[in-house]
């Protein structure tokens, strides 16, 4: 049971599958301090200074009090293209590739 509870505490981060987005932008309504649309019209996760990370694959970590909305802008996703993970062993736990 201790074990369960420190993995519910564990530090999150999101990363953003381009190849896969298509635009439309729910992750930015759901949490614009996470993620903004560029001008390829593509959504990418920002930093905690509100940088756009452009490299594929970069991650950024989930604060705390925007978890509920990454993770249902991961689910709402239309590209399921937003993959949320634990940090420690990059596990995926919300988003396409969760188990
Ligand atoms: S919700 Fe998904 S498909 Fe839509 S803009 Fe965001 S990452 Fe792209």
């Amino acid at each position: 049971m201790q074990q369960e509870a420190a993995t519910a505490a564990e530090a999150l981060e999101v990363w953003i599958d381009q190849d896969l987005c298509t635009g439309d932008g729910i992750c930015v309504q759901y949490a614009p301090e996470v993620f903004e649309l560029d001008i390829d019209g593509l959504a990418y996760v920002k930093n905690d200074r509100d940088e756009l990370l452009q490299d594929k694959g970069a991650a950024t970590p989930v604060p705390l009090p925007l978890l509920t909305d990454v993770v249902d802008s991961a689910k709402e996703c239309p590209g399921e293209c937003i993959h949320v993970r634990r940090v420690s062993d990059s596990a995926e736990v919300y988003g396409p590739d969760a188990g």
